[in-house]
């Protein structure tokens, strides 16, 4: 498969009263076209952080941003600000933030909100932008007169379907979720992840799927990247990390999903997430780990290869 974006080194750490946050600690991966690599692991591991990472919507309070992000074969991280946002802001990678459908501006018809962005953007005549956003529209299931709505009249799943034809205003080949359906209820959700398999089929569009629901993310995604305290701990297919996970991280991950199909014992990983202003030395999971050893207060495990593309760190494999 062709490799669109491929992450090297990816460090984003924030100044705060309290001391350098780590919220990114050099992570790598890459994604292919027409693949989703689904980012999962508790709130505060980092994943929403390399989201803005590679959207480059960085806070003031930046100490830290460097690695490479490589988008069909340029290394992004070098573009000026200007170069950026004409050139792969939202053309080339777009973003569908978390609840970004309660921030739909609520004086304005949806229309014109998904229109904006040709508008800016494309510099499209607005009657033009305005029948483009029907189409889009129609694109996510949703009937064109909607464009002539408030977003109080619609639904949260109608809302979440304006925000991802925004997302997908501008032709991106990546589209980056961050919690695309935490808002909405079970039956809104199916319906939302069967609408982006849809798009991704028939437009071969990637997604970087930000959350924090392994079984949600099952739905959708081809490979997996568990972070835990800013660190990639676990990468590979699906297949391989829902059938056979092995860091102690991803293992504690899966048995806490609740199944209907057996009475299995719900699991729950003891601890709290590391602080990443101090994070704990060696494994940054080795306070919660059940099979610590001596070696992981001391080192931090490598983020080795062990099987075709498949990675881990954790010294139960080596290192
Ligand atoms: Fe557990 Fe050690 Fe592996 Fe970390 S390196 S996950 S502490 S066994």
């Amino acid at each position: 498969m062709e490799e669109i974006l491929k992450i090297r080194d990816l460090k984003l750490y924030y100044r705060t009263l309290r001391g350098t946050v780590r919220a990114v600690d050099s992570i790598s991966f890459h994604l292919c076209k027409g693949e989703t690599l689904a980012i999962v692991g508790e709130s505060g591991c980092g994943k929403t952080s390399t989201a803005i990472a590679i959207m480059r919507l960085l806070p003031r309070n930046i100490d830290v941003y460097e690695g490479e992000i490589i988008l069909n074969g340029v290394n992004i991280m070098q573009m000026d600000d200007e170069r950026f946002r004409k050139e792969i802001s939202w053309r080339k990678i777009s973003m569908v933030f978390q609840g970004a459908m309660n921030s739909l501006n609520p004086v304005i018809k949806v229309g014109f909100q998904v229109a904006e962005p040709l508008i800016i953007h494309a510099k499209m005549d607005k009657n033009k932008a305005l029948s483009k956003a029907r189409e889009l529209l129609e694109l996510v299931g949703l009937p064109a007169f909607i464009a002539d709505r408030y977003p109080h009249e619609l639904s949260g799943g109608m809302k979440q379907r304006v925000v991802i034809a925004m997302a997908l205003a501008l032709n991106p080949s990546i589209v980056i979720l961050d919690e695309p359906t935490s808002a909405l209820d079970v039956i809104t959700q199916a319906n939302i992840m069967n609408l982006l398999k849809k798009l991704k089929k028939e437009s071969s569009l990637s997604y970087i799927l930000i959350t924090h629901d392994l079984a949600l993310s099952s739905e959708l995604a081809d490979k997996i990247a568990v972070m835990y305290g800013g660190k990639i701990v676990e990468y590979g297919t699906s297949e391989q990390i829902y059938l056979d996970a092995k860091h102690p991280y991803s293992q504690k991950l899966l048995a806490s999903i609740p199944t209907l199909r057996t009475d299995k014992k719900l699991e729950f990983i003891p601890g709290a997430p590391p602080d990443l202003v101090s994070p704990p030395s060696g494994c940054r999971f080795h306070p919660r780990c059940p099979y610590t050893m001596p070696i992981c207060k001391e080192k931090e495990p490598p983020f080795q290869n062990v099987e075709e593309d498949r990675y881990v760190a954790c010294f139960l494999y080596g290192g």
